[in-house]
């Protein structure tokens, strides 16, 4: 069988670790905590407001209670002898409970520094955990831009030794998104192998050959492009699967290296390669020889329709102004829906 061959992948396909001075890049594991700051930034600002209404009526409410025999002898009083009962229900002991309103009222001062922000969206406006790796490492995702617009999701790292993408990705969290771009970012799709400096996951599977499109078996363990032992058999393919289905986006990017181009493709999808091609330099050239079935790019194609999802194999090295160049086409063609 061809398939159970070990065919060498034009994307890197050897587990060794890679030459030529690259900066190793180590996987983010400390973004595990899932927040919402623009969510939270804009309830702050009813949060903000109602703590203080709530605070003021348990003072009023506090003392209301104190003081419903004060209006029931009120209310005796209007009808009966007012200057005799009234004063007995007044009594300062009963008045000490407002060391009580005093602690409930003080949280109140809180929420001012929190709802502050609200004229701003926050640069990041959400990070979440899609998943954990074999090796129990977070895989995150950074959403910035503009929620409810065009959703584009760009992934750094699947293959653990293809990591330059990451540069990429830190570009993209910093610089300002485009107004209609719902940007989500994955720096990295492989944590374990990433740390590792290995193609695969921490199982030795191939994770771009694992995604259920057309799964097929590909090796053993250990071979280059391993395709597990089923069709999303591993962590990290079902938190992106997962994902994904959720979060149906317009466009796809995923980084690979190091053959340096970018494989054409037909109709729309043709269209936005073709255009990332030229804004970032890279030829438009097939890439062939190796086994592509369980390809994630692939199978968001399928999956997402009218889902666009290519990939960018970088060179061997990605310069800064490299980098740079691949991020303003990222948002180039996210604000270019064709
Ligand atoms: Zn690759």
């Amino acid at each position: 069988m061809n398939r159970t061959t070990t065919t060498p992948s034009p994307e890197r396909s050897t587990g060794a670790p890679r030459s030529g001075g690259r900066r190793r890049r180590t996987p983010r594991g400390a973004l595990v905590a899932v927040t919402c700051v623009a969510a939270l930034a804009v309830a702050g600002c009813s949060d903000g407001a109602a703590p203080e209404a709530d605070a003021a009526d348990t003072v009023v409410t506090v003392v209301t209670v104190d003081a419903t025999d004060t209006v029931e002898a009120t209310e005796v009083a209007d009808t009966a002898a007012p200057t005799t009962v009234a004063p007995t229900t007044l009594p300062p002991t009963t008045l000490p409970p407002t060391t009580l309103p005093t602690t409930t009222v003080a949280p109140t001062t809180l929420p001012p520094t929190t709802v502050a922000p609200t004229t701003t969206l926050p640069a990041v406006l959400e990070t979440r955990e899609i998943g954990r790796s074999v090796q129990d490492r977070p895989i995150t995702a950074v959403r910035r831009g503009t929620p409810g617009g065009r959703v584009v999701l760009v992934v750094g790292v699947i293959h653990g030794n293809e990591d330059d993408g990451v540069a990429i990705i830190d570009l993209l969290e910093r610089v300002d998104v485009p107004a209609g771009v719902d940007l989500w970012l994955v720096e990295s799709m492989n944590p374990d192998g990433q740390l590792a400096q290995d193609r695969h996951n921490a199982n030795q599977v191939d994770l771009n050959r694992n995604f259920p499109a057309d799964w097929g078996p590909i090796g053993v363990p250990g071979d280059g492009q391993y395709a597990g032992p089923s069709a999303a058999s591993e962590p990290e393919t079902q938190a992106m699967v997962a994902f994904v289905e959720e979060l149906r986006p317009d466009l796809v990017i995923w980084y690979h290296q190091d053959l340096f181009r970018i494989h054409p493709g037909r109709g729309r999808d043709g269209a936005i390669r073709q255009r990332y091609a030229e804004l970032t330099g890279l030829p438009l050239v097939a890439i062939t020889g190796g086994t592509y079935t369980g390809v994630a790019a692939t199978w968001v194609r399928r999956t997402i329709d009218p889902g666009v999802s290519f990939i960018v194999e970088l060179g061997p090295t990605l310069s800064a102004e490299e980098a740079d160049a691949h991020a303003r086409a990222v948002l180039t063609v996210a604000t270019e829906p064709n």
